[in-house]
């Protein structure tokens, strides 16, 4: 069986905005190519220009979420590691983490996140409590 691999959310989206600024400049450079056809270039740059504003607010974005998130040391590489949400994965090593007791040991699920998911869960656990 596979191992899915879990990397942080902070560096997913990092990553993600670092590839929204090259596919901007990537638009912009074929601005340049089509610079005979202005109107080419011109929507050419727009878009191009669009991107990188996209992932200038995607930065400023992680920077929010980066003062929310909760920094730890990873248990398993000893660095220190911010983690978002109850279940995240250390930035350095990709160990799945938990702040939640009774998440730990579980297998990582990205839904552990979802609020509905957590009421659902406690409505569970409240039936076998009253049976
Ligand atoms: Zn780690």
């Amino acid at each position: 069986m596979s191992q899915l691999v879990y990397s942080s959310k902070i560096n997913k989206i990092r990553t993600f905005a670092l590839i929204m600024v090259f596919v901007g400049i990537l638009f912009m450079y074929g601005g340049i190519l089509t610079k005979k056809i202005e109107w080419l270039m011109a929507i050419f740059f727009v878009i191009g220009v669009l991107f990188v504003v996209f992932s200038c607010v995607i930065y400023f974005w992680i920077g929010l979420f980066s003062v929310r998130a909760v920094s730890i040391i990873c248990p398993s590489c000893e660095k220190p590691t911010k983690m978002l949400g109850r279940v995240d994965a250390c930035m350095h090593c990709d160990q799945p983490l938990t702040l939640d007791k009774d998440l730990e040991g579980k297998e990582f699920d990205e839904k552990y996140n979802s609020p509905k998911y957590r009421k659902e869960l406690k409505e569970k656990q409240d039936q076998t409590n009253k049976k």
